[in-house]
């Protein structure tokens, strides 16, 4: 753990990743989750996009509100593997409408259970085409509606997208591989990078070494994840094919109680955070699972922020978050005395 106070020489970005909630009955505890994370004044908030599409409606909902009632900037995830051209077109066209103007273009993984799926022809097949797609719809609506052309230039599009500083498993891609393709990402116009999330120091400082040197000069902000559940942990190694190490993994199973393991996993996941600002990273992006707790306490701990700075009824800019017919359970927040 880390003791006394770092003194930064800027002031690290802080941000999370947010999941939609799948269910209605599953809202209420999400948007309490998300009034806890926006009170910590993160620089934004990124909302996943499922790769096949089917939480478009929720996905693009929660933006939304985030966008309208609450003071934080809300990233929009967006993937296009196996949709068409023109389902993508739609979907961006939907987003822009609503105003969002911040997005994470992803390629998005196959669906897992057709090991003989292939994309459909004419489709959109990677996130360097999907930058390029964002920015032809947003240059038709432009052209059509002069009053879009101000507004576009007055906010112009902010478009990040992912990396893998271990290479990505799934895709069978090396880490050389991948600062190739965030290099493409870069020349197609991404403004900044989100890595994978890793489990060891050198992996992020490698990456962007290898990357600087091969002429990527955008910004590439650390990805964590909270390291306080072993099962969360073999779940995600599931899903991104990412490893934890064995020594995290038995540290975590040796101590049966849940507080003892949640308070090694901070440590844990707290010292990585450390090393990587000490290196220079730019700013952290917690994977949240939908979870303030260990995402707050891994920030409290490098002095970012944090539950204690942000006691949980410290939320005076968000109104409204749920004040929709299918999350009728939360209170609404009175609004702030001026
Ligand atoms: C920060 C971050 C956020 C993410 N958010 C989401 C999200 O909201 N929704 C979601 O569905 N996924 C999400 N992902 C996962 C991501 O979509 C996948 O890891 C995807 O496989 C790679 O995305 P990319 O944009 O880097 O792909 P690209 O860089 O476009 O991929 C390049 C090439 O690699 C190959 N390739 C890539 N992935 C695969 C694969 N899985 N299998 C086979 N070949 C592959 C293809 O040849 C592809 O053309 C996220 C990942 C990160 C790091």
């Amino acid at each position: 753990m880390v003791a006394e106070a770092p003194t930064y020489p800027y002031r690290p970005t802080v941000s999370f990743e947010l999941m939609p909630p799948r269910r209605p009955d599953a809202a209420p505890r999400f948007w309490e989750t998300a009034r806890r994370l926006v009170a910590a004044r993160p620089d934004f908030v990124s909302v996943t996009y499922g790769a096949g599409g089917g939480d478009r409606d929720t996905a693009r909902d929660v933006v939304s509100r985030l966008l309208a009632g609450t003071p934080v900037l809300p990233i929009a995830h967006l993937t296009c593997v196996g949709a068409s051209r023109e389902n993508v077109s739609e979907v961006v066209d939907e987003f822009l409408e609503a105003g969002v103007r911040s997005f994470l273009a992803l390629r998005g993984d196959p669906p897992q259970d057709q090991p003989d799926w292939r994309p459909p022809a004419g489709g959109v097949h990677s996130a360097v085409e999907l930058v390029h797609l964002l920015r032809e719809v947003e240059a038709r609506r432009c052209a059509a509606d002069p009053a879009a052309a101000v507004r576009g230039a007055a906010r112009p599009l902010t478009i990040a997208v992912a990396t893998f500083p271990d290479g990505n498993v799934q895709a069978g891609t090396t880490r050389t591989q991948e600062v190739h393709r965030l290099l493409e990402k870069q020349q197609a116009g991404a403004s900044f990078a989100i890595t994978q999330f890793f489990y060891e120091a050198d992996s992020y400082t490698d990456f962007v070494a290898e990357a600087r040197t091969a002429g990527v000069t955008i910004p590439i902000l650390a990805g964590l994840l909270p390291t306080t559940e072993p099962r969360r942990l073999r779940r995600v190694e599931e899903l991104t094919g990412v490893q934890a190490p064995q020594h995290l993994l038995d540290a975590l199973d040796a101590r049966p109680d849940p507080e003892a393991q949640y308070a090694y996993g901070t440590a844990y996941g707290t010292e990585l955070a450390q090393r990587v600002l000490d290196a220079g990273a730019p700013g952290l992006h917690v994977y949240t699972f939908n979870k303030y707790r260990p995402a707050l306490d891994l920030l409290e701990g490098v002095h970012l922020g944090g539950r204690t700075t942000t006691p949980d009824d410290a939320a005076p800019d968000v109104r409204d978050l749920a004040g929709r017919p299918w999350v009728p359970s939360i209170p609404t927040p009175a609004p702030a005395v001026p």
